[in-house]
């Protein structure tokens, strides 16, 4: 999961990699504050990981887990009140949430055992599912004892611990005065306030099945997102796919949908809602998520590879709607090569959606027509020459911007992805009818340095040029010191645009008027 990020104040933007996953943190503000913020919320990830890990045999859950009978023990406090709200959502989804399936989730290979190959049998899920069960758990008043009343009990707080992570990491940006901000674990994440000037955060929801494709982007303030899924985390037998997410009812890997996120207050209900609906299913999951109040959920199916999409009816009001839902997204499937619900690429970032760079680039577009144009060899052979070079690819997305009268092109957008050092970096470039440039915008930026090519005065030195007009590097145009290869590579996307749109749509510069 990642959010865009357009901003007119300084920001910071970190990733890093904590419990177990890549976590990204932007805060906007004066660099020096932003810096110390961002330095004490990662340190409050560390400690939180230090109390609630499994996979950490000094964390205070690890201590807990190491008695075998039923017991009465001191715990630190804090972690009793996380236990507490586990066990106070374990009773509200009758279980499909249980903070004590620890036994199920190592027995199925997602424990501090590590994985196995091959599935266990049903004696020994049977004996694992008599070591599992909230109700055998007490927490008192204060938090600070634990009553466990069944031999073999195991917490496991993996579908809870990152989310209650990002909302202290989010507490402690707060408490350095961090009003505008953004934390995410991968797989839940938080938006503190909205950048300056916009309603909210942008989060882009993968496709869980392609993770080239995105399925929705959602707008969040001061609320939290959270996905899960069988996808991250599963191993196939026999061609059988066993996720890591366990029905503590049944004792076998949730059969549910092929992902659910859900929008909450917090990142903590986000994501134990969220790994408590994939156990749920559809159909029980929407309405239980319907009930819970500030909630709202997306459930993925997969039927024969299709993905469809089931939503709460609050759900669209956060989902970037306005474009015409449908037609935006498919126009984004195809414009946005990554999206990022999960692990996002080291030091990438989703800048823009389609839609937002085309209101730049084609400000007063009324409609915009996606095409996707395959090639002929014809065009391509033409495309080459122009370009003096081989090109691979033979389908292109095209957006034809239209005026008031819609037979009027106003102008094309051409959408590119062009390898930068390692990653292709995804541009948006928008060219008059007229044949020259108008406008550029880095759409999606994978690359871990050399995103400064963003920045206006690099930018604005290809508005006006022509396929005929030489494009050098060095010569033209001036590169950006320390983005040699991302300066090459947007020379490189806006001579390729400007050949492509030309040969497909038969416009030339001698149209000039
Ligand atoms: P992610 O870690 O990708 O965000 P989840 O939040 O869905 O995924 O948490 C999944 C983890 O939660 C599993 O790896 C396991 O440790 C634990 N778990 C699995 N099933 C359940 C369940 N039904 N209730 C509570 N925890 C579970
Ligand atoms: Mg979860």
């Amino acid at each position: 999961m990642s959010a865009s990020l357009t901003c007119s104040e300084p920001a910071v933007r970190r990733t890093g990699f904590h419990m177990g996953g890549p976590w990204e943190i932007i805060a906007h503000g004066p660099p020096a504050r932003v810096r110390r913020a961002i330095d004490a919320a990662l340190h409050e990830i560390n400690r939180i990981e230090s109390l609630l890990s499994r996979f950490r045999g000094d964390s205070e859950i690890s201590r807990i887990n190491h008695g075998i009978g039923p017991r009465e023990m001191p715990v630190d406090p804090e972690v009793g009140r996380v236990i507490a709200k586990a066990l106070r959502y374990a009773e509200r989804t009758g279980g499909a949430f249980d903070p004590t399936a620890g036994a199920l989730s190592r027995l199925w290979g997602f424990g501090p055992d590590g994985p196995r190959s091959a599935p266990p049998n049903a004696e020994e899920i049977g004996a694992a599912l008599g070591r599992v069960g909230y109700r055998h758990l007490l927490v008192d008043e204060e938090g600070s004892r634990l009553t466990i009343g069944r031999h073999g009990i195991e917490l496991d707080l993996g579908a809870m611990g990152k989310g209650y992570a990002v909302d202290r990491a989010v507490a402690v940006l707060k408490l350095h005065g961090i009003e505008r901000g953004w934390v995410s674990c991968g797989s839940s994440g938080y938006g503190l306030g909205a950048p300056m000037g916009q309603a909210g955060w942008r989060i882009a929801i993968r496709d869980p099945r392609r993770p080239d494709r995105l399925i929705e982007t959602v707008q969040i303030c001061d609320q939290a997102v959270s996905t899960s899924g069988a996808y991250e985390q599963f191993f196939v037998y026999n061609g059988k796919q066993h996720g890591h997410i366990c029905d503590p009812r049944t004792g076998y890997p949730a059969a549910g949908p092929a992902s659910v996120t859900v929008i909450a207050a917090t990142a903590t209900q986000a994501d134990i809602l969220s790994t408590a609906a994939c156990v749920m299913g559809v159909e029980e999951g929407l309405g239980f998520l319907q009930s819970e109040s500030g909630v709202e959920a997306c459930f993925a199916e997969e039927h024969r590879g299709d993905i469809s999409i089931q939503i709460t009816p609050g759900w669209s009001e956060a989902s970037q709607s306005g474009f015409g839902r449908r037609r935006f997204l498919a126009g984004m499937l195809a414009a946005l090569g990554l999206l990022v619900l999960k692990p996002f690429p080291a030091g990438g970032a989703v800048y823009m959606t389609a839609e937002e760079a085309l209101r730049q680039i084609l400000p007063e577009g009324r409609e915009f027509i996606r095409e996707t144009v395959t090639l002929t060899n014809e065009q391509k052979a033409w495309i080459s020459e122009l370009l003096g070079k081989q090109i691979k690819e033979t389908a292109y997305t095209f957006y034809r911007g239209t005026g008031s009268d819609p037979a009027v092109t106003i102008g094309h957008a051409v959408v590119l992805n062009v390898i930068g050092k390692e990653r292709p970096i995804t541009f948006m470039i928008g060219i008059s009818p007229q044949a020259r440039i108008i406008g550029l915008e880095v759409l999606v930026y994978r690359e871990s340095q050399g995103s400064e090519i963003r920045s206006k005065r690099f930018m604005k030195q290809f508005i006006g040029k022509t396929v005929e007009a030489p494009l050098k590097l060095g010569r033209d145009i001036d590169g950006i010191s320390g983005a040699t290869l991302s300066s090459r590579s947007t020379a490189y996307a806006v001579k390729k645009a400007l050949a492509l749109t030309q040969v497909v749509y038969g416009i030339s510069e001698e149209n000039d008027s």
